[in-house]
């Protein structure tokens, strides 16, 4: 015999601000089923919850329906209510009486007649709740962390440091990231370098770190505490013995552009990243090494005493089983081309902020002399452009890159320190600096002589004869037209996501946002946590952040992968899906749908293939049941039976 107990929350004013309660009682008292109803103020409070077990006890209660808020909110709430009241914790049913009635419903007669056809529903197909049981799952105590900039690393460390192993991947030949591109940070002007290397080699050398760096993630399977991943790591063509001493450097031929160094110089085929580089491996880059182009060189080949380099190296493919997962993978800068009045990317003295940095760095192109790129001269009139990208539905990004006005007056600083004769003007559109001691550090900037703010969006940018650019605008505090002539125009080009991102979402199974920065589950309350169960999100490949809020995420990260991996056991899940093999038709198109790999095929004892589900690796989102035109597949808890019965229900209105 089904006897319910429905018990519906006010949240407050939320729900019953809006929605007439006491008729909506009435209304849940007049169904057959229902033994009792009960409406309260806050029933996700402590004595909200001892009405619920008290109830389940008094009425001898095998169904409970509670007409609240998202089941995504206190769901957890009710069930550990009605199992602490002895019942299945999966007898719950909860029905959205607010984001699904009171929050978009102004006219209370049309609220309150709606929240009854909820619960009507509700009532209906709670009928079919069955208890449902979960089973534990060893957890694999090794994490992956995804990226190797100061996020990944941090992260990294902070695990591998609690005695979990830890795989760091990284696509570039060395970790580091962008922190390693930089000079001196904000707002402390710190050497990049100086604290950045103790950490990479520290990760480089830690006991629980495994390295792979030059290697990508090409595939992810399973779920929470068991996911099976698989790693391409790319030829390097010089083995690990590799001392890093550059004699192959100087006498190899084969040149191609600089990443590293933002396309300012050249370097060589076979080459390390940077001096600090973790490993301190040379790799030879295949585009431009002369051997694989023409099938002549190997001088490097030659040169190295040690015998390191190994033309026949292959990309090597491998298979790692980690329990949980940290995506670091970071950003790009917009590309200033988008905008036609900054030209195209190839005027010498018109560069990017990164670029700047590079040139400030004893490691850059130009042995930390800024000069113009392509000339031996220092430059004296410098204009800044701040928000290339950011802030600008039209061309660019509709959001705040976060960073650029602090990094730009630390610029302004630099070069006041390395030119002190340097006239510099910074055009802005607001100055945004929250952040402990930032405000104080612009105003240090905006104090220096020779440093001029002017409030205004620069229209356009002219070559002068001499060679020099004359920088348009407006200055919107004064209403003036200005115009200022530079020898080196650098933007503050916005914080972008990596061009890949959706590709890795993809493989993950997570989402990205409108600018295709990775999703958190909640931005409040579950800020690093994705919505797949066990992946998880540190430093700006979310969105823009500096290297302080990027290293505080990242240990937030950490320390939920360590809730996961300290446990021995997580519990499956308890609404996954179900065969009925009698209706199996064998076509198979559910295994191709499953985004977590978890069905099999089947042989039954009369020889036809039918389709099994791995419980293990369900999370019941419902793909298959969806796909399978036999009807066979039912999920647990959002059976055929229930959903029918509710949307019947609601077809009565
Ligand atoms: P990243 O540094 O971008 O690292 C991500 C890593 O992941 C990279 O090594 C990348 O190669 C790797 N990766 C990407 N995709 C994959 C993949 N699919 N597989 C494997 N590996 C992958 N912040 C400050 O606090 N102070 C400053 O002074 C400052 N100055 C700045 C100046 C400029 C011009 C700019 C543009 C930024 C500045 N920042 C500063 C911000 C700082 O760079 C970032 O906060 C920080 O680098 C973010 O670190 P991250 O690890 O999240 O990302
Ligand atoms: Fe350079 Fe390739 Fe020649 Fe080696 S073989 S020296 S990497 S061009
Ligand atoms: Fe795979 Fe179906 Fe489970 Fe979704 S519900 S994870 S598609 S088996």
């Amino acid at each position: 015999m089904v006897r319910i107990g429905v018990f519906l929350c006010h949240c407050g004013t939320n729900i019953g601000g809006v929605v007439k309660m006491d008729q909506l009682a009435e209304y849940c008292r007049d169904f057959s089923y229902v033994s009792t109803v009960i409406d309260y103020k806050y029933l996700c409070s402590q004595p909200g919850q001892s009405i619920i077990k008290d109830a389940i006890k008094k009425y001898d209660l095998n169904r409970i329906i509670v007409g609240s808020c998202s089941p995504r909110m206190h769901e957890k709430t009710f069930r550990n209510a009605i199992k602490d009241g002895g019942l299945n914790p999966y007898l719950l049913h909860i029905v959205n009486l607010r984001e699904h009635c009171s929050w978009v419903h102004k006219d209370r007669d049309k609220a309150t007649d709606k929240a009854k056809s909820l619960m009507r529903a509700g009532i209906e197909r709670a009928v079919f709740n069955k208890p449902l049981s979960t089973v534990k799952i060893p957890v694999t105590k090794k994490a992956l962390v995804i990226g190797g900039g100061i996020a990944g690393i941090q992260a990294a460390l902070d695990i591998a440091d609690a005695g979990i192993e830890v795989v760091l991947v990284e696509r570039e030949p060395s970790i580091g990231g962008r922190m390693s591109q930089l000079d001196k940070t904000f707002p402390t002007l710190d050497c990049s370098a100086c604290i950045l290397s103790p950490k990479m080699v520290d990760a480089g050398f830690h006991p629980n770190i495994t390295l792979k760096t030059y290697a990508e993630v090409t595939n992810v399977s399973g779920s929470v505490g068991n996911f099976k991943v698989t790693i391409n790591n790319k030829a390097r063509y010089v083995h690990s013995s590799c001392t890093g001493c550059g004699d192959c450097f100087k006498v190899c031929p084969g040149k191609c552009v600089n990443s590293y160094n933002e396309s300012l110089d050249k370097r060589k085929a076979i080459y390390i990243q940077f001096p600090q580089a973790v490993p301190a491996t040379a790799v030879i880059d295949s585009s431009a090494c002369l051997y694989f182009k023409t099938g002549k060189c190997k001088v490097c080949q030659k040169k190295c005493n040690i015998n390191a380099i190994d033309f026949d190296m292959t990309d090597q493919t491998e298979e790692v089983d980690v329990g949980a997962i940290v995506v670091a993978t970071g950003y790009d800068v917009f590309d200033y081309k988008a905008y036609g009045e900054y030209g195209t990317g190839s005027s010498n003295n018109i560069i990017s902020s990164l670029q700047l940095e590079r040139l400030f760095s004893s490691s850059g192109p130009t042995d930390a002399k800024v000069k113009i790129p392509g000339t031996d001269k220092t430059p004296k009139n410098i204009v800044f452009i701040q928000c290339v990208g950011s802030r600008d539905e039209k061309k660019g990004k509709t959001y705040c890159s976060k960073i650029c006005c602090m990094y730009t007056a630390k610029h302004t600083l630099l070069l006041k320190e390395k030119i002190p004769d340097v006239q510099i003007t910074v055009f802005y559109l607001d100055l945004r600096t929250p952040g402990k001691g930032y405000e104080e550090f612009l105003t240090r900037a905006q104090s220096q002589e020779g440093i001029n703010y002017i409030r205004g969006r620069v229209s356009k940018l002219s070559r002068r004869p001499d060679g020099s650019v004359r920088v348009s605008g407006v200055d919107t505090l004064l209403g003036d037209i200005v115009s200022v002539d530079a020898d080196l125009v650098v933007l503050a080009t916005a914080v972008v996501s990596k061009n890949d991102a959706k590709d890795l979402s993809r493989i993950l199974g997570i989402s990205t946002d409108k600018d295709s920065f990775f999703s958190e589950a909640h931005p409040k309350l579950k800020p690093v946590e994705t919505q797949t169960a066990g992946i998880f999100l540190a430093g700006i490949c979310q969105g823009p952040k500096d290297i302080p809020e990027t290293v505080a995420s990242a240990s937030a990260t950490a320390a939920k992968v360590l809730g996961i991996l300290s446990k021995d056991h997580i519990e499956s899940l308890a609404m996954t899906t179900t065969v009925n093999e009698t209706k199996c038709s064998g076509c198979f198109f559910c295994l191709q749908v499953c985004p977590y790999k978890a069905i099999e095929k089947k042989e039954l004892e009369n020889g036809e293939m039918v389709s099994t589900i791995k419980e293990e690796l369900c999370q019941g989102c419902g793909a298959c049941v969806a796909a399978c035109r036999g009807g066979a597949l039912d999920l647990k808890g959002f059976d055929n039976n229930m959903l029918l019965t509710e949307t019947m229900s609601l077809c009565q209105d």
